[in-house]
């Protein structure tokens, strides 16, 4: 059988039979793998501790027929303040259900896999229970993964007509701008006419969403961006996978179950 190895996060885990575990992996190699380790929930196995959700590990893996099978496994780094708080965890999974429903395998890409390093340490590193620091680093996960996907909002032209948009297309009485999912950016005056679900963004709000795509992380933890404005660009993130990604992202609907029960 032949053998290979592959630096990888785990973005998922389920029991298989009596005591195997199929592990889903984004690795650097080979993009997503799905792979079971043998006898993984046995007391004594091998695998103890080394397979938990969002560790960044070493492994090898034999080729099989069906699936292929984990032989050795070294742990590089672990974050194990994500599983017992059940607001990050929850945002792991909206992470890792996108990863999932967006990659294959045998196409791996970098970006992705740094994104999801620097995406899970912030989220492993937030103080329990700032829900507020923890839905900024969904945030940037978002655009960030956006941007590597190629659908970075057009916010200098028009969508529709790629004309250069002025200050007079910025709604002066109502200080914001208006914004299509669909056209993927901002909309210019003559051509919003014949437009429908137009979003109007508020120009504060607007100024977080164009700079998310760019900025990095230290920096956007350390802006002031208030609770109502994170849950707008989320929202308008979100629907923008539905639309030009074509998934819609079923953990999402869990964080917001989770968060109304908080309230
Ligand atoms: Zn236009």
């Amino acid at each position: 059988m032949a053998t290979y190895k592959a630096k990888s996060i785990i973005l998922k885990s389920y029991k298989l039979g009596e005591s195997d575990k199929i592990i889903k992996l984004y690795s650097i190699e080979s993009g997503i793998i799905s792979a079971v380790a043998k006898g993984a929930f046995n007391l004594k196995s091998k695998f103890s501790g080394r397979l938990e959700l969002y560790n960044i590990i070493d492994c090898e893996i034999s080729s099989g027929r069906n699936l292929d099978i984990i032989t050795q496994v070294e742990i590089i780094e672990n974050f194990k303040n994500i599983s017992c708080d059940f607001f990050k965890f929850s945002i792991c999974q909206i992470i890792s259900e996108i990863i999932l429903k967006t990659q294959s395998e045998k196409s791996p890409s970098i970006n992705i896999f740094k994104l999801l390093y620097i995406t899970f340490k912030e989220i492993n590193k937030a103080n329990a229970e700032d829900n507020l620091t923890l839905k900024k680093i969904l945030l940037f996960f978002l655009a960030k993964f956006l941007k590597i996907m190629g659908y970075v909002p057009l916010f200098d032209c028009c969508s529709i007509c790629g004309n250069k948009l002025s200050d007079e297309n910025f709604e002066s009485s109502r200080k914001g701008f208006i914004f299509s999912i669909k056209y993927g950016g901002a909309i210019c005056n003559k051509c919003r006419k014949n437009i429908d679900r137009l979003l109007f963004i508020e120009k504060d709000c607007l100024d977080i969403f164009m700079n998310l795509f760019y900025t990095k992380i230290e920096k956007l933890l350390n802006l002031n961006i208030s609770e109502k404005n994170i849950n707008v660009l989320l929202n308008i993130i979100e629907n923008y996978f539905i639309y030009h990604l074509d998934i819609k992202i079923e953990s999402f609907d869990y964080l917001k179950k989770i968060e109304k029960i908080m309230l």
